[in-house]
């Protein structure tokens, strides 16, 4: 309030000391006065003669008056206020009681009146309200009156003394008030005009921005207001409350409509639309609606602006791009490719019996053509590898760069999934058969893949693909092409991560343990061997079986130890056997990496001794993977082995390369078909045919036929059909511990 009193002065200081002119009275309008408020010559005379006498009465006027001013606590405030903001009262009173008492003493001066006027002026200046001026005279009518009731003077002269008094200071308080009232409208205009300024100031601006901007009366529906721009925009159709509705592309329609209604029912609302304001040229626009609401919270006013947001559409699109597209590749990166697969997993989920799938790519050894040959030739490979896989991938489907030299391919839902997988992996490993040509150079490139399948193998996006990257290192680690995802030989990253630290005490903790499964003749049901599987007895978990221990193993450099384990305890227990009066050979697994490790032949050696056995009694499994890694290698370790009466056997034979020539080559003396052929071997012919042709191969070059998950009666009755020798199956027994084995030799009659 009382910033607005100051701001009142402050306005009315400028107008004052701006248009001083302007309080003082034209001569037409002091005539006005003077004619309406007229003073007789001869009461001009008797005012003249008595002027000494009044001057004398009217002395004691400014005690009164000072009492009446400062008694008051409303008007005291007044001046308190006045003096705090560095106002002079006592000069302020003065003037005041100067110009009240010239009134009866000096009644006739003409310069007085424009004083009046000036006072009147100041007085609004120092808000003062015209109650209190008003007061004022009437205070000093009433003290002049009394004192001439007491003066000794004649009737006639007291009374026409009394009425002119009246007169004069009755004008007096018009001009005073004249002045007020002038101040007071000087002071509105100039705020009316300042109002008008900011009011231009204002529309000036909104007709410069680039935007439309209009409001429109709710419960009418009509355009209230429309800037500059809107107006040259629709000079005809401002009736309607949107007039860019018909402009707006009809697929936006019903959205900015509903937007409205938002905005109508009380809520900032905002909505992005394309419109059509030139021929053939279509625009972004952003419309924001504010809602002005009434007490009741309901929308009187609705502001509209209409801003052309063109260019953010185009910077967001591109930011999108950059956001989600590998740069290098132009493909898009595992972002956007997660999106794409999310989509596809919604689409599957509604087409019963579908399948997505999801394959990881990863090209081999390609951190040695980036050492090698530098980063400039890494790009242009991974360029040339993502064109050469973008041409066989389907448009429907998705390639996408997921980092480093690793692709995503993920194909859309299927029915026969497994069938266009198949047929997608042989193109693209047939294309990769051609080699890649750098500055003449001819670079032979090739892919390793893994693969996982929703719903089977994982239901969201992160599971699918970190399943099939565990296929794909999978997939390396035996020298495949590709492998897709096996819940029982792949192991999850967090399950990796968990184990590195426990494998490393496992051994020294003594919790590893072999179980032994019996291989037996299928003419005569005689054992005649025993292969070695390990297990872990894990403090918390229980028994944790060999295929998630053993990439872990591998990746942490414990393979080695862990085989050398495995050779002696299985030695040893072979040892044990013979003492029992049970002489048969124990079968070992050994991976991957475990063979290709140079020192491998010294510890087998060193197993024997130890164990004090002699190479017969021992058999090395290897997958054909392995062999297949360096067939050099493979064949030196092999004889070595076998000079040393030490038996190979080819492992899990049939899923890998299925090309025998290679074996020829090697000192082998044993096949051992894959279970995945002999499970169904019993009711599938086209087991029955496989698993024939394998055995007459095995047979052809001199090796003994072992037969793997042999389940059920069968299957066993089957493979003695086809003449296989040895079988090795949960239909003979599971795998056993030490003392189990021994019971199981007991109860079927081969120990002593
Ligand atoms: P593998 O060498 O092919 O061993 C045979 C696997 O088939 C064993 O699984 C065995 O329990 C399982 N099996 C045997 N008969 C049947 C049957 O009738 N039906 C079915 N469904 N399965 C049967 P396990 O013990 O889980 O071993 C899995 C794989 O782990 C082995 O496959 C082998 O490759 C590897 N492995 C086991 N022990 C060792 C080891 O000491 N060192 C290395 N490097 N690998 C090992
Ligand atoms: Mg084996
Ligand atoms: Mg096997």
């Amino acid at each position: 309030m009382a910033d607005i009193k100051k701001d009142r002065r402050r306005r009315a200081e400028e107008n004052h000391s701006g248009t001083v002119s302007q309080q003082v009275l034209s001569e037409v309008q002091l005539k006005e006065y003077n004619y309406a408020l007229r003073i007789l010559p001869q009461e001009a005379r008797l005012l003249e003669y008595y002027r000494d006498s009044l001057a004398t009465v009217t002395a004691g006027f400014a005690e009164v008056y000072y009492n009446f001013l400062f008694d008051n606590p409303d008007i005291a405030d007044v001046f308190y206020r006045y003096e705090r903001d560095g106002g002079d009262v006592g000069m302020l009173v003065r003037k005041q009681l100067e110009n009240m008492l010239a009134s009866i003493t000096d009644a006739s001066a003409n310069s007085r009146q424009d004083n009046l006027v000036a006072a009147g002026a100041d007085l609004f200046e120092n808000t003062f309200r015209p109650v209190w001026i008003i007061a004022s005279y009437n205070l000093l009518t009433r003290f002049i009156k009394k004192q001439i009731s007491r003066m000794e003077i004649p009737a006639t002269d007291r009374s026409t003394l009394e009425s002119v008094i009246t007169t004069v200071l009755l004008r007096d308080l018009g001009l005073t008030m004249e002045g007020f009232w002038r101040a007071s409208h000087a002071v509105a205009r100039k705020e009316l005009a300042h109002v008008a300024a900011d009011l231009g100031m204002v529309e000036d601006l909104l007709s410069g921005i680039p935007h439309y901007v209009w409001s429109v009366d709710v419960k009418s529906n009509t355009v209230m207001y429309a800037n500059q721009p809107l107006q040259s925009l629709y000079p005809d159709t401002m009736q309607a409350p949107i007039p860019c509705l018909a402009d707006t592309h009809e697929d936006d329609r019903q959205q900015l409509l509903n937007t409205w209604q938002d905005a109508v029912s009380g809520s900032n609302s905002y909505a992005e639309i394309r419109m059509c304001l030139a021929e053939g040229i279509q625009h972004w626009y952003r419309i924001s609606l504010f809602p002005s609401l009434n007490r009741l919270g309901k929308p009187v006013l609705m502001h509209c602006i209409l801003e052309d947001i063109n260019y953010l559409i185009s910077e967001r699109k591109l930011l999108q791009q950059l956001a989600t597209t590998d740069r290098l590749t132009n493909l898009p990166n595992r972002s956007l490719w997660a999106d794409h697969l999310n989509l596809a997993l919604a689409a599957s989920r509604r087409i019963p019996g579908s399948q997505v799938v999801v394959i990881s790519l990863d090209i081999n050894q390609f951190k040695m053509y980036n050492d090698t040959l530098g980063h400039d030739v890494g790009d242009i490979l991974l360029r040339d590898v993502a064109s050469r896989l973008n041409s066989i991938i389907r448009e429907s489907d998705s390639l996408a760069r997921l980092g480093g030299d690793q692709f995503g391919v993920l194909l859309q839902p299927a029915n026969k999934a497994r069938k266009a997988t198949e047929r997608v992996i042989t193109q693209i490993l047939d294309s990769f058969d051609v080699p890649f040509t750098y500055q003449d150079k001819q670079l032979c490139i090739s892919l390793t893949m893994g693969i996982s399948f929703f719903p089977d193998n994982g239901s969201s996006e992160d599971s699918l693909l970190t399943n099939a990257e565990s296929a794909m290192q999978r997939a390396k680690r035996n020298g495949l092409p590709y492998q897709y995802f096996d819940p029982r030989n792949d192991v999850s990253p967090e399950e990796q991560l968990r184990y590195s630290g426990q494998i490393r005490t496992a051994l020294d903790n003594n919790e590893f343990l072999l179980h032994y499964q019996p291989q037996v003749d299928i003419q005569t049901s005689r054992i005649i061997g025993a292969e070695a599987l390990l297990r872990w007895e894990h403090p918390v978990e229980g028994t944790v079986m060999p295929h998630r221990i053993i990439p872990v193993a591998e990746q942490l450099g414990m393979i080695t130890s862990i085989t050398n384990w495995v050779l002696v305890t299985a030695l040893r227990q072979c040892k044990q056997w013979s003492r029992e009066g049970i002489s048969i050979p124990v079968s070992v697994n050994v991976s991957a990496r475990s063979f290709q490790n140079p020192r491998l032949l010294e510890k087998i050696e060193w197993a024997l001794q130890e164990a004090d056995v002699s190479g017969d009694c021992l058999e090395i499994e290897i997958t054909e993977a392995t062999l297949m890694q360096d067939l050099d290698h493979a064949a030196e370790v092999l004889n070595r082995l076998s000079e040393s009466g030490v038996s190979i056997a080819i492992d899990d034979f049939g899923t890998g390369y299925s090309s025998l020539s290679y074996l020829k080559r090697l000192p082998i003396h044993t096949l051992k078909i894959d279970q995945s052929f002999i499970i169904d071997v019993g009711f599938d012919q086209q087991d029955v045919a496989i698993v024939r042709s394998i055995i007459d191969l095995g047979h052809n070059l001199g090796y003994k036929v072992v037969a793997e998950g042999v389940e059920n009666s069968m299957a066993w009755d089957m493979l003695n059909k086809l003449g296989c020798d040895t079988a090795q199956g949960f239909h003979i027994s599971k795998p056993l511990s030490e003392g189990h084995f021994s019971s199981w030799l007991s109860d079927t009659g081969h120990a002593a």
